[in-house]
């Protein structure tokens, strides 16, 4: 028996975004803007820190994470 493939998070390194928006523009339905401008989950979330993916958020997700410039952005698979 195999294990399920872990589902990928977004990982948010607060201590490097600044706010600049690329991952806003890039996952609006995953990402909203609060009142400064940093991302927040856009759907209720267990922690605003590893936000959950679903597959088809997955490139765009990953355009986020290339194009960051403050490299805040990284994929995790939690377990
Ligand atoms: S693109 Fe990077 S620096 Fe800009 S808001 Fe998103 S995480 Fe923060």
């Amino acid at each position: 028996m195999t294990r399920p493939t872990p589902s990928p998070t977004l990982h948010i390194d607060w201590t490097r975004c600044q706010a600049r928006g690329a991952c806003l523009e890039l996952l609006p339905d995953l990402l909203h803007p609060d009142e400064d401008g940093y991302p927040l989950p856009a759907a209720p979330a267990r922690q605003r820190t590893n936000i959950p993916l679903r597959a088809a958020q997955l490139p765009a997700a990953q355009d986020a994470v290339a194009l960051c410039p403050r490299l805040a952005l990284t994929l995790r698979r939690e377990k």
